[in-house]
């Protein structure tokens, strides 16, 4: 057994951008056929055409907002339509903002639902068929947040709790028809996002403090560390694993 993707074809969404650019990158050097997704055009057409330089693969990216269904569907459509199949899908898109139970919207909390669990609901849902056909298996991001609470984003914490929640449920229902479901709770990763949280300097100095505190290891993480993870757990090396946390 050896890590490869030759010849699957995986769907990344949020591959505009920090984990999900990088899993992206990682998953074309071992041989992975790609759809990725994000709104950002400039940033996808940089990262499909960073994944082309590999051998063995290819990629292209269909634009999409996952807070709207007809943009999810036209994801799945469009991968049917340009690869015939999907083996793996990665559902890494989300947003971090902050909030406590005193201070969080209902919009705001409606915000952080639609993007970091609703999308996840749907996009699923119209990629179990195809996953099934496929024997594939599916990624989800989800965060130490999901595991632990970290006060100040309240309704973070809930999306990724949800995440967590949701993969062992699908992994349970999908098991007996060959799909496996696992996800992945990193820890404070250095990319965009942890910029687009509404945090001062200030605040910014102390949760950095704050992940050296909660991290085991002591220090943030790089996306390629986390694209590793998504791409063992997608591969045939972890044909035994499913319904976990890691
Ligand atoms: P980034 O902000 O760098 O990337 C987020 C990605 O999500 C972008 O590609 C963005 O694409 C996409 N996205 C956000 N909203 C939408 C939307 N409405 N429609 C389509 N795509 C959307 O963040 P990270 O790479 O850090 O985060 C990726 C995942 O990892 C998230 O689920 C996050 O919660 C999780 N995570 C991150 C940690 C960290 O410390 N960074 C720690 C633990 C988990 P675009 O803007 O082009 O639409």
């Amino acid at each position: 057994l050896k890590m490869s993707l030759l010849g699957k074809v995986v769907l990344v969404t949020g591959a505009s951008s920090g984990i999900g650019s990088a899993t992206a990158v990682f998953l074309s050097k071992l041989g992975a056929q790609l759809s990725l997704t994000g709104r950002n055009v400039e940033n996808l057409k940089k990262v499909c055409d960073e994944c082309k330089e590999s051998e063995n693969s290819s990629t292209f990216y269909i634009p999409a907002d996952l807070t709207k269904e007809a943009d999810i569907e036209k994801i799945v459509k469009n991968t049917i339509d340009h690869y015939g199949k999907i083996d793996v899908l990665v559902n890494n898109a989300g947003i971090l903002e902050t909030g406590t139970i005193e201070n969080t919207s209902l919009a705001q909390y409606d915000r952080l639902m639609n993007t970091n669990v609703r999308s996840i609901y749907y996009l699923t849902m119209l990629a179990v068929p195809h996953l099934i056909k496929s024997k594939g298996n599916i990624v989800n991001i989800s965060s130490v947040n999901g595991i632990r609470s970290f006060p100040g984003v309240l309704a973070y914490n809930v999306s990724k709790a949800a995440v967590d929640q949701f993969t062992r449920c699908v992994a349970l229902e999908l098991a007996p028809k060959g799909v496996r479901v696992n996800c992945i709770n990193p820890g404070v990763i250095l990319t965009e996002l942890q910029k687009r949280g509404g945090m001062t300097e200030e605040q910014y100095a102390a949760f950095l403090v704050r992940t050296k505190e909660t991290h085991a290891l002591g220090r943030p993480g790089e996306p390629d560390e986390v694209a590793a993870t998504v791409a063992f757990l997608a591969s045939d090396l972890a044909s035994n694993i499913t319904g976990v946390s890691v």
